[in-house]
């Protein structure tokens, strides 16, 4: 078997179990698997459970050993700026972060707690979706509420997707032959989730969503950016709870709420039998793309690359030509051969000869959390 070092990139959400054997240094996944089902009726038991399944069905791969586990955990809180080698510590502080993260945060700290045990032999390294936007500069980091409120509660914007944001950046300086110490790129992560960032010199300096995934762009079916005062019109006249309205807004909004369908595909379809509601759907998602590229041309006070990845970004040439339309006085221009279809692999989808690069890079948050996990083994 190989001799190149290998990196088991565990993905740990509240029902499921993703994992993914790299090899960091070739960039290629060796295996991947999911565990699903975790504690429903037909599933596994429990997390252990799930990761000794996983465990069970690498087990002829495991020849050349595994050097080392890298852990995707979603909400490193105000402490986590870089990747951390998993001690009790380090776990206890991830367990502190639950209220900002109630969703992901428990699921991922069992992962790391059965995995230590199964593999204690490795180093454990955790990587967290926050930590790229730790650098984000307090004017766009703050919340402009109570500070003490603000501060009492850990009320301020965080982001998320930041290890494909970091991965992507530097993905498209290479692409573009630069040093990303010298670009200003904007990095469009449009997947079911979707954010989009303003990265200076390999640096985040902004980026849409904030204390949680729910602000910012228009996604498959979160509502991004609204106006916080129809919470509280909707808790008073509809007399919806606060339980239901974070359903309403994070599983009931966004190209879901307005088409009733959350994946692209689906969208254009019902669009091209004649579906208004479809339409008015993109309409709205390209228009709160356009808005957010329009404020970081001048958060960046200009833009070298602006990159789209994801699900959405990397196969939808209609999204990404429609989020760059008319855009000619600001020196964007696509190229329509070079943008068609689905992208595979790094490409530049500009026509030549204007001043900004646009590109398609595929995001592979796997290979960047191994190639993590390994630098600090
Ligand atoms: P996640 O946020 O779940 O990781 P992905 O990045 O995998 O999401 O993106 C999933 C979304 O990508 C789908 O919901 C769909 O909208 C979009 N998508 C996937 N394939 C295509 C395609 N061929 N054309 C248009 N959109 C696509």
């Amino acid at each position: 078997m190989g001799k190149s070092p290998r990196v088991l990139v565990v993905n740990s959400g509240s029902s499921s179990l993703k994992y993914q054997l790299v090899e960091p240094e070739t960039a290629t996944a060796v295996t991947s698997g999911l565990v699903e089902r975790i504690g429903e009726p037909g599933g596994v038991a429990d997390h252990g459970e799930a990761l000794r399944e996983a465990l069970d069905a690498l087990e002829p791969l495991d020849e050349a050993g595994i050097v080392a586990v890298g852990h995707r955990v979603v909400h490193g809180g105000p402490d986590f700026g870089a990747p951390v080698l998993a001690d009790d510590e380090v776990v206890a502080k991830i367990h502190a972060l639950i209220p900002l993260a109630p969703l992901h945060n428990p699921a991922n700290v069992r992962g790391i707690e059965v995995a230590r045990e199964l593999l204690p032999d490795v180093p454990h390294v955790v990587v967290f979706d926050t930590a790229f936007f730790h650098t984000l500069p307090e004017a766009a980091a703050t919340y402009a509420i109570d500070t003490e409120v603000a501060q009492e509660h850990g009320v301020r914007r965080y982001g998320f997707h930041g290890t494909s944001h970091q991965f992507v950046a530097h993905a498209a300086a290479e692409l573009v032959g630069r040093p990303v110490e010298e670009l200003n790129q904007i990095v469009c992560h449009l997947g079911n989730g979707a954010s989009v960032s303003a990265v200076r010199g390999g640096v985040a300096v902004e980026t849409s969503m904030g204390l949680t995934p729910l602000e910012g762009l228009v996604m498959g079916t979160r509502s991004g950016d609204i106006d916080a005062g129809i919470v509280f019109h909707l808790a008073r006249t509809a007399g919806m709870s606060i339980d239901e309205l974070d359903v309403l807004l994070n599983r009931r909004s966004g190209l879901k709420g307005l088409a009733g369908v959350n994946d692209f595909r689906e969208v254009h379809r019902l669009i091209a039998e004649g579906s208004q509601a479809a339409q008015l759907a993109l309409d709205v998602y390209l228009h709160r793309l356009r808005k957010y590229l329009g404020a970081y041309l001048a958060v960046l006070g200009g833009v070298d690359v602006i990159t789209f990845t994801a699900g959405v970004g990397e196969n939808d040439d209609a999204v990404r030509a429609g989020a760059l339309a008319g855009l000619e006085r600001l020196g964007i221009v696509l190229d329509p051969e070079r943008n068609a279809g689905r992208v595979k692999e790094p490409t530049i989808i500009s026509a030549d000869g204007y001043p900004v690069t646009v590109a398609v890079v595929p995001t592979n948050e796997e290979l960047a959390i191994a190639r993590q996990a390994l630098a600090l083994t």
